[in-house]
């Protein structure tokens, strides 16, 4: 494996500290022939506006869109569970010939009347793309029939990469900011932009927002509710996590309503902390008591979970790890919280990550570090045995890679069913590594025993 060679045209996608000159080239279409773990623009739209559990989410091409993409996202519901379902027009080779439009238009009207959502969502494919059905004059017609927002989505798949999906899913949630009534939202308010309530991860993260003192208008999008996104346009800050996707959304908002916006991560005891006090200082003004109830809460969180991750981190100490994750923003946590566990990274990358965010990465890493964009399943194995890991931090595509290699691994990708956020997550994190890396199962695996 370690005598595969990279592909000529991902050369400048693959970086070792302190080996070559840094020029890292990203943000690019995927090489044709190399199988990238990236997924398409329709996934990346779906994945964002999936947690909406109050509306209705009707995929507009052939089922195997929205079977690769059913309950894409572990986002937990507290009231409705509609976005569990995957909704698919179905289209088959007579709509391709003469047209899907009747078909979206029929669904839309069963659909609305059945299921009675609060707005609905209509994802356009590759396929809708080609053959050019106008989802946008459907979607006006049906909003009006039917007295809810129905909001085309512009993620045919083929036209670029998952992060234009996020952009379309942005560009659908903007024509629902701003049309609730923002009538007695206090000064000291709130939007949690990209946090998808994974395992109910935004509950716990809106529990220490709530103890700070401050009131939380909508969460984008994890358990999300129609009505909140409405009237989000009425909180004071945007606070951004998973930026690659909800960036777009903060800037549009900071430019047509003001609203400023932080970038915040929630994995990890350093930027769960840094996220907190970020948020607090920016209210310092308005209420000088925000920064010392939210000191009160650090120190309350973390004297809970100190001792048990210093067992942890004598039994992973001088580990080595990779991460393959979504955003870049997500990497960087991820390095801090592995060397709170006595952990080195040796592999890191991203699917979307840009030019700044390398760098900062290339900052961060050991000499020696491996980091990669947009890799694909030959580089990832590859570097795992070249740097002998024996950790994979990844999603749902990495996890068989790993087992396969004899790694241990742990899904850190919108598929898992654990909590890894804030202060109790770390544990579950520590928990979730240290059980995988000393699995006994490892001794069995052949590449470990080369
Ligand atoms: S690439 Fe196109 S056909 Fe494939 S899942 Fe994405 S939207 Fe559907």
């Amino acid at each position: 494996m370690a005598s595969i060679s990279i592909l000529k045209g991902r050369e400048k996608q693959i970086y070792q500290k302190g080996s070559q000159d840094f020029d890292m080239s990203c943000d690019k279409k995927s090489l044709a022939g190399s199988i990238s773990q990236r997924a398409c623009v329709f996934c990346g739209s779906r994945v964002v506006l999936y947690p909406i559990a109050d509306a209705l989410h009707l995929i507009h091409g052939p089922i195997g869109c929205a079977s690769y993409t059913w309950d894409i996202r572990g986002s937990l519901s507290s009231g409705p569970q509609l976005h569990r379902m995957s909704f698919s027009t179905d289209l088959q080779e007579r709509d391709i010939i003469f047209g899907g439009e009747k078909k979206l238009t029929n669904a839309l009207d069963t659909l609305i009347d059945q299921y009675k959502p609060k707005a609905a969502f209509v994802y356009a494919t590759c396929i809708v793309g080609l053959i050019g059905d106008d989802i946008d004059a459907i979607c006006k017609k049906m909003s009006e029939e039917k007295g809810i927002p129905v909001l085309p989505v512009h993620s045919e798949g083929f036209k670029g990469t998952k992060k234009d999906g996020y952009k379309a899913a942005c560009d659908a949630m903007a024509n629902i900011v701003g049309t609730g009534s923002i009538k007695d939202i206090s000064p000291l308010s709130i939007n949690i932009m990209g946090e998808f309530n994974i395992a109910g991860e935004a509950w716990v993260i809106r529990d220490y927002y709530e103890r700070m003192g401050l009131e939380v208008v909508s969460v984008f999008t994890g358990d999300g509710r129609v009505e909140n996104i409405k009237r989000s346009h009425g909180a004071a800050l945007n606070v951004v996590q998973c930026s690659g996707s909800m960036l777009h959304l903060a800037q549009h908002m900071q430019e047509k309503y003001g609203i400023p916006y932080i970038r915040v991560s929630y994995f990890g005891i350093e930027d769960m902390s840094k996220a907190l006090y970020d948020v607090a200082e920016h209210f310092q003004d308005i209420d000088p008591e925000v920064l010392p109830r939210t000191q009160a809460l650090v120190r309350e969180e973390v004297k809970k979970i100190h001792p048990v991750l210093k067992q942890y981190k004598k039994k992973l100490h001088g580990k080595k790890a990779a991460i393959y994750v979504g955003g870049a923003f997500k990497a960087f946590s991820m390095i801090k919280a592995l060397r709170t566990l006595g952990m080195d990274v040796v592999l890191a990358g991203s699917q979307t990550g840009t030019k700044e965010d390398y760098q900062v990465l290339k900052d961060m890493c050991d000499d020696g570090t491996v980091i990669v964009d947009d890799a694909n399943p030959v580089e990832l194995s590859k570097y795992s045995i070249e740097k002998k890991v024996s950790l994979f931090v990844g999603g749902v595509k990495e996890r068989p890679m790993a087992f396969k290699l004899g790694i241990g691994f742990c899904d850190h990708n919108h598929e898992r069913k654990l909590s890894l956020a804030g202060y109790s997550g770390m544990i579950n994190f520590a928990r979730e590594v240290y059980a995988s890396v000393t699995s006994p199962v490892w001794q069995f695996a052949p590449q470990r025993n080369q």
